[in-house]
């Protein structure tokens, strides 16, 4: 198959994004050729693979809560009904909180519309947080590294144990696999797209088109390699989209923004080890994915790695 023939349809990013997308355009247009397309070597390279891939239900928005609830029952079915590990384990999210924090309307309205939708919580006061976790400090009153990081005194812990964490390039492959199944079209990696091919419509094969005046079309996209030609592009290409859309006249909107995470391994470290092999909150036996009381700050429990991954 030529690879300058054209597509019907063009998915630029094998994300996880992409990745399912493809599939899901595939599975419900048989006979269309879908081309996936990404710059890395592989799929799931990009943001996908730095994910700390925490799954979470618990929102405030009927809409949220719908999709999250969906993709949990789905990840789980990919698992039990497909045989397919995402190594998904329901070790549930604690979110610690301020007293301030938990008197929040917002937090309150988040509590009760959750509760309004039968989704899931539990909630811990400090007492039965000390007691269900003793080596994790919740009592910062005097703690000068606390203080430093601006962490306010864990008075309430909220539990949801239908949240869990999985290996986001596990998901990935899925998708590619599945995808692979139905497309006649293989994926191309290491192939950069550099712009889309903006064409008036119709053309007039005038030099100089298209005009501001004249109607257009994405009539697929330049590449590293060559044009591909295609009825409709799909991007998936998350936080570089501007980069392809801006030329073309249509902000996206959307910035890169810096994240770190860092990996600490808990083995033969025993206060860590006995924070990881917290029981009593899941039947994984291990802390939940962990929230701290300051913005954006998290921990996630790794058990493949005996470790956690600290992210914010
Ligand atoms: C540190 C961190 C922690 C996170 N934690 C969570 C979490 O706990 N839970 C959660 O749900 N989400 C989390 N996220 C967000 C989540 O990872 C992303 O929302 C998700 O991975 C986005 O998937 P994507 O497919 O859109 O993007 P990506 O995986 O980035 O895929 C985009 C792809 O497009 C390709 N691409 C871009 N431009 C071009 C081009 N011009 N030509 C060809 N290819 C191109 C890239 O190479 C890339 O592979 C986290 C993100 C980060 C960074």
């Amino acid at each position: 198959m030529s690879s300058t023939e054209p597509f019907d349809i063009i998915v630029v990013g094998a994300g996880v994004v992409g990745c399912s997308t493809a599939y899901y355009l595939q599975k419900n247009n048989p006979t269309k050729r879908i081309l996936l397309i990404d710059r890395l070597p592989a799929a799931g390279q990009g943001n996908t693979a730095m994910s700390a891939a925490a799954v979470r239900n618990m929102f405030a928005s009927s809409t949220n809560q719908l999709l999250t609830d969906s993709s949990i029952k789905f990840i789980e079915s990919v698992q039990t009904k497909m045989g397919f590990d995402l190594t998904f384990e329901k070790c549930g999210y604690l979110w610690l909180m301020s007293d301030k924090q938990f008197n929040d309307p917002s937090v309150q309205m988040w509590m009760q519309k959750m509760k309004a939708s039968s989704i899931r919580w539990t909630l811990y006061d400090k007492k039965q947080l000390k007691k269900m976790i003793p080596s994790l400090n919740v009592d910062f009153a005097r703690d000068e590294e606390a203080q430093l990081l601006h962490l306010p005194e864990v008075s309430y812990g909220l539990f949801g144990p239908d949240c869990g964490v999985l290996d986001p390039t596990k998901l990935v492959s899925f998708y590619l696999q599945e995808f692979s199944k139905l497309s006649k079209v293989k994926p191309k990696f290491g192939v950069e797209v550099t712009g889309l091919l903006l064409e008036a419509d119709p053309k007039l094969d005038m030099p100089g088109e298209p005009f501001v005046w004249q109607n257009k079309r994405v009539n697929g996209v330049k590449t590293s390699s060559g044009v591909l030609r295609a009825e409709m592009v799909v991007l998936a290409t998350d936080a570089w989209s501007n980069r392809l859309l801006d030329p073309i006249g249509f902000d996206s909107q959307t910035k890169a923004k810096k994240r770190q995470m860092f990996v600490i391994h808990a083995s033969e470290k025993k206060p860590l080890m006995d924070l990881l092999y917290t029981k009593g909150f899941s039947d994984k036996g291990c802390i939940p994915f962990t929230i701290l009381p300051m913005a954006g700050v998290y921990f996630r429990p790794q058990l493949q790695e005996k470790g956690f991954w600290i992210g914010c």
